[in-house]
């Protein structure tokens, strides 16, 4: 078996015991005689798994039965649609901040509903950053406030989440259960599991369930909350094995624990920008004070080294450390199951490229 250092920003690396376990029972679950793929949502079998992946994601949240885990289709990126939708009526506001690409995403679609109004915005800042908590500027009674708790294009992270006066909505996807963190002060978070949760196909969504209620009843079945809730995301055939997936990572999330973890993370990432601050070569991204844990970005001296050190990363067994297409680059993107060895082994190589090219 050869398995690269992967540094995809996502689809993104997996827990290996997780992959093996899935290997072990792929054409034959527990004796079922049947894969996980191949058998009915309703059945025992999935059942378990899927209430597993419930059950998990509420212990590694810290969440009571007031909030709903869902597992939904469309990604992040329906969620950007989905929230306003739900949650956005005539006549009344919602705040964002514009944080960098994932947020303007959001914006454009909450745009396209209703009345936005953008809190504070660091989009286009370079370095690339998050907005200062005390430079937000909340609307008193807007229907909810939407953030970005990881750019993971840009590479900025809050390091203190902002609170706003109104329900707190955030997109998690690159950061989720990375860090210790206390979800309840959201009414709703979401995540594409593509980065720290699982493969691609499924977006986890939590909400508050009274929060939920609120929302509007006038549209399509499917895209209204209180249905998913009602029906524990079986309201249609959900994505049952990337659900699956998840029931694996947060097995394995649940064995390493959140804050040895988030010890693990935070040691992986300072290795990085140590050769960054150290070097006169390489140029970090992100403003020092946001950078994120879970998405490294920085540059070489030209553009023809990045795509260098890129390819000569790549033959040296470390692959997809491309930066985002809309922004060059390199990026690399160490999620909760990338392993410290691989970070060892790019730092090794970054410093060897220094000297072979600074
Ligand atoms: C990847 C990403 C998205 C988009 O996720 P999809 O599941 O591809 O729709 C949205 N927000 C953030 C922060 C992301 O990293």
């Amino acid at each position: 078996m050869a398995r690269v250092y992967n540094f995809s920003a996502g689809p993104a690396v997996l827990p290996l015991e997780a992959l093996q376990e899935a290997q072990n029972d792929l054409v034959d679950y527990k004796g079922s005689g049947m894969s996980v793929m191949e058998m009915s949502h309703r059945g025992k079998e999935y059942d378990a798994l899927h209430n597993e992946a419930i059950a998990n994601l509420h212990e590694l949240l810290g969440l009571g039965d007031d909030y709903q885990v869902l597992f939904l289709q469309g990604g992040a990126s329906l969620q950007f649609a989905q929230i306003p939708m739900n949650f956005l009526g005539a006549g009344q506001t919602a705040d964002y901040v514009n944080s960098g690409h994932w947020a303007a995403a959001a914006i454009k679609q909450a745009q396209l509903i209703g009345n936005v109004n953008i809190v504070a915005d660091t989009q286009k800042d370079i370095p690339t950053r998050m907005p200062a908590l005390a430079d937000i500027r909340w609307t008193p009674g807007a229907v909810y406030s939407h953030i970005t708790t990881n750019e993971t294009i840009s590479g900025a992270q809050f390091k203190t989440l902002p609170e706003a006066p109104t329900p707190m909505i955030a997109d998690m996807s690159s950061d989720i259960l990375s860090c210790p963190r206390d979800y309840s002060k959201f009414a709703m978070f979401y995540a594409g599991a593509q980065k720290n949760l699982g493969p691609a196909g499924v977006a986890l969504v939590v909400i508050r369930k009274d929060f939920a209620a609120k929302g509007n009843i006038s549209i399509p079945t499917m895209l209204r909350y209180q249905t998913h809730i009602d029906k524990n995301s079986l309201y249609n055939t959900p994505p049952c094995f990337s659900i699956y997936m998840i029931t694996l990572t947060t097995r394995w999330l649940k064995k390493v624990g959140i804050e040895n973890l988030y010890r693990l993370n935070v040691e992986k990432a300072k290795k990085i920008y140590d050769v960054l601050d150290a070097s006169g070569f390489y140029r970090g991204t992100a403003d020092k004070a946001y950078r994120s844990d879970m998405n490294i970005t920085f540059r070489t001296p030209t553009e023809e080294l990045d795509a260098l050190f890129v390819k000569q990363a790549a033959e040296a067994g470390m692959k997809q450390l491309k930066g985002h297409r809309s922004v060059g680059g390199i990026r690399a993107s160490i999620y909760n199951a990338f392993p410290a060895a691989g970070v060892d082994t790019l730092v090794e190589f970054m410093k060897d490229f220094e000297k072979r090219n600074g």
